[in-house]
């Protein structure tokens, strides 16, 4: 009989999801994937991928039967722009993902669950200076997150400690700061900031129109993290023993404004930056990896420049395609 750990991957066909089926078949896991919908980009790495709306109770028994171990990827998610705007469709749809699916693998025996958290739980009032202190985990409680994106994520965060201490199902619980790369939602309104930067750049220099629209002032602060540090990270973080939340993230803080400037100095072009009205979340924002270092002796070595060239150069390719040039 076959030792292979089996792993279920919700959310397989999304960005974070589609990347880590890769790597985890690289580690010689075997792989069922789950997502209301096919990889947009690329063709899945799993053994088996099925197409179930993870909402529905009886739908997540199904994906859960015969796992070892579950990585929770699927949500209802986007960047500033969607997550600031469909509050109770967010809370709705993600929290009957999140409860059904911890539930079913407490049904099914499951050992291991992963629940990707955000950076988004951290209180708004600590995040009201562009030149803020990197957030520590305790940083999140007393608790006052700014959407019901980050509220709806405290909220399960929470679940799954209280499904380990009280059921036969450990829980490791991960806040992503701002993951970006290649093979992920670059356009339509979902896509998050440096991804649709890099659209923006893409147009500008294909299109000769050098005119590049940035919400707000630009000067909002954030960290961002390469989607391959971020995979690495995850199954480190499931492998550990570490039960409480964690932050997975990059500590270096730049503005909107300088990530739009990076990315026109990879696309070799000079864009004029025009500030319009739009959501910018928070002023700023960066992770404190002092508890990520101590818990996994690792941390993420991929610079924002690299990630950026790689990232800019498959968004090219997709603006290319669209605009027929
Ligand atoms: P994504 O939107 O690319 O992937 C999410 C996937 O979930 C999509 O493929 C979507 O089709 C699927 N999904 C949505 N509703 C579903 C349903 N009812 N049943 C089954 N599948 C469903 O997002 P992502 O960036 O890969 O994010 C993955 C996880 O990480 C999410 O929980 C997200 O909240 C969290 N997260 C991501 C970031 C980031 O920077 N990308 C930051 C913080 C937290």
């Amino acid at each position: 009989m076959s030792t292979q750990t089996r792993v279920l991957v919700t959310g397989a066909g999304g960005f974070i999801g589609s990347h880590l089926v890769k790597y985890l078949k690289r580690l010689g896991y075997w792989i069922r994937g789950v997502d209301i919908k096919h990889p947009e980009f690329d063709e899945t790495a799993a053994d088996e991928f099925e197409l179930l709306d993870l909402r529905r109770w009886e739908n997540c028994l199904q994906a859960t039967r015969d796992i070892d171990e579950v990585y929770t990827l699927a949500a209802d998610m986007g960047g500033m722009g969607y997550i600031s705007s469909n509050h109770a469709q967010i809370m709705r749809n993600n929290n009957l993902i999140d409860i059904h699916i911890l539930d079913a693998a407490r049904v099914n025996g499951v050992n291991r669950l992963m629940y990707p958290s955000s950076a988004c739980v951290y209180p708004e009032f600590l995040q009201e200076e562009t030149n803020i202190t990197p957030l520590k985990e305790e940083d999140a409680y007393p608790a006052m997150p700014q959407d019901a994106y980050g509220w709806q994520k405290l909220i399960s965060e929470r679940t799954c400690t209280h499904y380990r201490e009280e059921f036969d199902i450990e829980t490791r619980i991960v806040r992503f700061h701002n993951i970006f790369g290649p093979f992920g939602t670059w356009d339509g309104g979902r896509e998050k900031a440096p991804a649709a930067l890099c659209r923006k750049v893409a147009v500008a220099k294909l299109t000769e129109t050098p005119e590049v629209e940035i919400w707000g002032d630009g000067e909002q602060t954030r960290s961002f993290c390469y989607i391959d540090d971020c995979v690495v990270g995850l199954h480190k973080l499931m492998r550990s023993d570490y039960q409480q939340p964690l932050n997975l993230g990059q500590d270096r803080m730049v503005t909107i404004n300088q990530l739009a400037d990076m990315i026109a100095e990879i696309a070799e072009i000079e864009i004029s930056k025009k500030h319009i009205p739009g959501p910018q979340g928070v002023r700023g924002r960066n992770s404190d990896n002092t508890r990520l270092r101590q818990v996994l002796n690792w941390e993420p070595t991929i610079s924002l420049e690299q990630g950026l060239a790689r990232t800019y150069a498959w968004i090219e390719d997709q603006v290319r395609v669209k605009l027929g040039r």
